[in-house]
């Protein structure tokens, strides 16, 4: 029977540290750290998740605020509201949910965040410093897994990972993490034209699936005691004449798994629940960045008034 990596419980932990430091932060500053989301479309299940985050920003402290604007707001609109967001001091951190509805363009509006407000690390700049191995905000459920598996003790450094699924939020940066000095995985990104997946997923200590494609991780593909995270967030429908409404799973089937894993986080419960709390701690860090690099303006300020 595998270990369970409860994300749930881990979440909530380090939800809790993170209200202290925002309150901690609030003492020294008089501020409050700000969040804000902006939901474009009617998605319900961005819906849903643009209100966990805003509810676990406010928990920690956070004040968070959600524009939301109708599908067909436009282009300008959104970067008008975005370029609002980036002048407003109050705002530390801005989050762009994703997908955008057909018709916007993501790269543009990511750009359109200041680096220094990015908390989802998607701006081009974030990407290259994460890239270069000096990230300033780690994306969201990258950072959560990072986290879990921190939290859980699970060996990494040396381990074979296999990353299924190449997206520009999961198993890339993932990869470029995991890999990097320091943590120093040996990792393989796998995706749908990779062959012989098979045999490359059962080579993997780590095994982390983002491809959105329930319960696709069968036994056959993992080895005995290997790590298994899964990242994947699928619906499996259920009969609307039973008012049966389906249930969440992930990419892994879980049931089949879990005896053989070493350790396995859950779908609900694992991935999802970090990728918020991690997003509340890029918010953290976010305002704490803006203080000091106002302190350091402030001290060159100083510097210059006093040759003059
Ligand atoms: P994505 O943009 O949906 O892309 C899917 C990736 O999986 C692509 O790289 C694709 O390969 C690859 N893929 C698809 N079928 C495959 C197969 N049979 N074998 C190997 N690779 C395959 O990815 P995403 O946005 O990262 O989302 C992946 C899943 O994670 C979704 O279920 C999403 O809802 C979930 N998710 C959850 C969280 C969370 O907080 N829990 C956060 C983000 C995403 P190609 O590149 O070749 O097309």
């Amino acid at each position: 029977m595998a270990m369970l990596l409860d994300g749930k419980a881990t979440a909530a932990a380090w939800r809790l540290e993170l209200k202290g430091r925002v309150e901690r932060w609030r003492e020294t500053t008089g501020q409050t750290p700000g969040l804000a989301v902006v939901l474009v479309g009617d998605d319900p299940a961005s819906a849903v998740y643009v209100r966990n985050k805003a509810k676990a920003a406010a928990e920690a402290g956070i004040r968070s605020t959600v524009v939301e604007l109708r599908p067909e707001a436009g282009r300008a609109d959104l970067l008008g509201h975005l370029d609002r967001l980036a002048a407003d001091p109050a705002v530390h951190g801005i989050l762009v949910q994703l997908p955008l509805p057909p018709g916007y363009d993501p790269v543009e509006a990511q750009e359109r965040v200041p680096p220094a407000k990015d908390v989802d690390g998607l701006h081009p700049l974030n990407q290259g410093l994460l890239a270069l191995g000096r990230p300033r905000f780690i994306p969201a459920t990258p950072l959560g897994i990072l986290e879990l598996l921190k939290r859980y003790a699970i060996p990494i450094a040396g381990a074979r990972a296999v990353i299924l699924g190449r997206s520009a939020i999961v198993g890339q940066p993932l990869a470029t993490l995991l890999g990097g000095k320091g943590r120093d995985a040996t990792v393989t990104l796998a995706h749908s034209r990779t062959r012989d997946l098979g045999s490359l997923a059962r080579s993997a200590d780590l095994l982390v699936a983002a491809i959105g494609r329930a319960q696709y991780v069968g036994r056959d593909l993992v080895r005995p005691g290997a790590t298994v995270i899964d990242v994947g967030v699928n619906r499996i429908a259920g009969d609307p004449q039973s008012g049966n409404r389906g249930r969440l799973v992930g990419d892994v089937d879980f049931a089949a798994v879990e005896p053989i894993a070493g350790a396995i986080s859950p779908v609900p419960g694992g991935v999802g629940p970090m990728t918020i709390a991690a997003l509340v701690h890029n918010t953290v860090v976010a305002a704490e960045a803006s203080e000091a690099a106002k302190s350091v303006a402030g001290t060159r300020g100083a510097g210059a008034g006093s040759w003059s």
